[in-house]
């Protein structure tokens, strides 16, 4: 019996955010992993919120989230409307806008505060982004923390037959590489097509792969269809699927090696044991993440 080496990643299943709530007070938020139970389905990412999009008034004083740690894994920011700041404890900083990415390693061990931009958050305006934690292995962990500042411009957008494009942040995508590093195999597209669209998107054998739709409607292998603010969720057996746009659509694609370690997290740590999470607050509390400048 002959192989079929094309096999397509099946459906497992679709999934609406599974809570919703404010982070600090200027990033309301549905969030779809882990509310949904859906751990090892979507290793080596750990969390999925989507913010807005929402309206904010002209404000002196801006909204966001103040001075908070982070240790063991890296927090990716996807800005799709709206300016979002970013100050940490290395010494970093940035403002990232529409189809910027900031991607933190925290790793080791990191405070940061994520606040909406002064000057826009005095204009008012609509905060839209997604904010996304990829996990570490063990081995990397205890690494040094990093910051890449990924721009617009940076990211190179392969057009799609039939209108639209697929922009590679991480992974690559008809020989094109995004700009991201990372420290294990991860796939991350900003995906947007024109209705009608039919696209095969290659993505590993192997690699868990989730698709969360911003907007419009689509269908992965000709069934399961999902609207807005839904996430398609496949299997890591097959090496690809068929994207069918009913709508113009923007889709984020998150696909990557599963690191398949144990987890254990506290808020914002996220270890592979409870001691290990229990020295990450004795570490934040006697100040060796160090402190915002
Ligand atoms: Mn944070």
């Amino acid at each position: 019996m002959a192989t079929d080496t094309a096999t397509a990643k099946e459906v497992l299943g679709i999934y609406q955010a599974g809570s919703t709530h404010m982070v600090g007070d200027g990033f309301p938020v549905r969030n779809l992993f882990p509310s949904n139970d859906l751990d090892r389905h979507v290793d080596p990412f750990l969390m999925l919120d989507y913010a807005g999009p929402q309206y904010f008034e002209p404000t002196d004083h801006p909204r966001g989230v103040g001075e908070h740690p982070h240790r063991g894994f890296e927090t990716v920011t996807i800005v799709y409307d709206g300016l979002v700041a970013h100050r940490d404890s290395a010494g970093n900083s940035g403002v990232i806008g529409p189809g910027d990415v900031q991607w933190m390693t925290a790793a080791s061990g990191i405070v940061h505060e994520e606040m909406h931009e002064t000057s826009w958050a005095k204009h008012g305006g609509t905060l839209h982004a997604i904010q996304l934690w990829v996990n570490l292995p063990q081995a990397k962990k205890m690494s040094a923390p990093g910051y890449q500042t990924i721009l617009n411009t940076d990211i190179p957008a392969i057009p799609v037959d039939g209108g639209g494009a697929v922009r590679v942040i991480a992974g690559s995508f008809h020989g094109r590489k995004g700009p991201a590093r990372t420290f294990t195999p991860i796939e991350l597209y900003d995906l947007q097509v024109k209705s009608g669209t039919t696209l095969a998107l290659p993505l590993p054998d192997g690699h868990t792969a989730s698709f969360f739709i911003l907007h419009g409607r689509a269908s992965v292998n000709g069934s399961h269809t999902a609207g807005e603010a839904e996430l398609i969720v496949c299997t890591r057996n097959g090496s690809h699927v068929v994207i069918d746009a009913e709508d113009d659509s923007r889709i984020l694609v998150m696909a990557g090696a599963p690191i398949g370690e144990p987890i254990a997290r506290y808020g914002p740590f996220v270890m592979n044991t409870k001691a290990e999470l229990i020295q990450a607050v004795e570490d934040y509390q006697a100040g060796k993440m160090g402190h915002l400048p």
